[in-house]
């Protein structure tokens, strides 16, 4: 019996970071983790509009009133014309959209730690039918201008693919945001040479949210044609919005998404959470939240002795490396998190719309309390 309850408990016990750590339970003592913003659940405003467009009867495949008002809102936020279609994920979203840009013998230029390169096995080239994904230097999870110049430039002869689409990631995938001018400059750089933007913006709204700008000024303003709207992370249940701005692009883009498994039968219930979220501001509201937690957990975080603080805190998450055994302390005292597997080492500690001050207080406290019990 009492092998049994030590077996059980270390089985439960979140004991190391990394990959292998994925299926472990979340304690059940604590009802927030910093792991992911995909660990949140649904927000009230996206939960409210599910229940109501699950009322009454409804057109299928995405003819339905609900679709066209999430659509038109999204319309509203970015103050243009633009061809909306919901799909169920962010990689179905990356991948369908380069899809659109690419023929088979192109490439996609993105950061080495791109979403579409390091996480969705394969996906943009898949879908693409074998472009291929070019990699990209840059400090802080953001490209400079002139890697690209350098990748465009490299090779132009018939022998290597044809650089096609520039994909950016906005917020990055270490939670720095690039502002208007960086956006504008990058773009700048694409058209000189006849590339297509692409934006995985799984967190567009904290990027917006974060720089106070306008929707448009980070999208088609700055150059972008297609935008892969993240709604998961934001605070929606399932799924996320592309959105071309260049309509010619989203010609015949319905067909891909049958193809690829994204036309939704009962579509309502992946856009009506959108009205929920974009009618009264819900998803900058939530996005404002957990940039603040996360503000506020890399200040708590900066008065732990030995935790260092890895890159500009400009979004909801807030990368550290921790001093030696503080992490799997961490892990023993109930804190789920990864380590090493964005970047090689480091830990990434995510706030979401739900994360609370006590939340960060409660994580920073014990942090404090492992470098005094040492
Ligand atoms: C979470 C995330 C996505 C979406 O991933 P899915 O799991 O496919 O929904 C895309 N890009 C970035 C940068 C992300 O962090």
């Amino acid at each position: 019996m009492r092998a049994e309850l030590s077996r059980l408990r270390r089985q439960f016990r979140f004991s190391a970071g990394g990959l292998s750590t994925t299926v472990r339970r979340v304690n059940a003592n604590r009802p927030r983790q910093f792991a992911s913003d995909n660990y949140a659940g649904i927000c009230p405003e996206a939960l409210e509009a599910l229940l109501e467009a699950n009322a009454h009867h409804e057109v299928s495949y995405g003819e339905d009133a609900w679709t066209a008002k999430a659509a038109d809102l999204i319309r509203e936020v970015f103050e243009t014309k633009c061809e909306v279609f919901f799909v169920f994920n962010g990689t179905a979203a990356n991948s369908l959209s380069l899809a659109a840009l690419c023929q088979s013998y192109h490439s996609v230029l993105c950061h080495e730690l791109a979403h579409v390169e390091t996480s969705e096995c394969g996906a943009p080239e898949f879908f693409a039918n074998g472009s291929k994904v070019l990699l990209l230097p840059g400090a802080n999870g953001k490209i400079d201008p002139a890697a690209v110049r350098n990748a465009v430039l490299k090779r132009t002869d018939i022998h290597y693919p044809k650089p096609r689409a520039l994909s950016l990631t906005q917020v990055t995938e270490v939670g720095t945001v690039y502002s208007p001018d960086e956006l504008r400059a990058l773009t700048a750089v694409a058209r000189e040479h006849g590339l297509r933007v692409h934006m995985d913006g799984s967190r567009f709204a904290n990027a917006v949210a974060a720089l106070g700008v306008a929707p448009k000024e980070i999208s088609w303003q700055a150059g972008v044609d297609v935008l892969c709207f993240g709604g998961s992370k934001n605070g929606i249940g399932i799924g996320e919005a592309v959105v071309f701005f260049d309509l010619e692009l989203a010609k015949e883009f319905e067909y891909r998404c049958k193809q690829g498994g994204q036309l939704a039968s009962k579509m309502r219930f992946l856009s009506a959470p959108w009205t929920g979220m974009l009618r009264d501001g819900a998803w900058l509201k939530h996005a404002r939240r957990s940039n603040a937690m996360a503000k506020r957990l890399a200040e708590g975080l900066s008065r732990v002795p030995g935790v260092e603080i890895v890159y500009p805190v400009d979004s909801n998450a807030v990368f550290v490396r921790l001093p030696s055994g503080m992490e799997e302390a961490l892990h023993r005292r109930g804190w789920h998190f990864y380590t090493g597997v964005v970047t090689p080492f480091e830990s990434r500690l995510m706030c979401s719309w739900d994360t609370t001050e006590e939340d960060v207080d409660a994580f920073v406290a014990d942090a404090l309390r492992l470098t005094i019990d040492d």
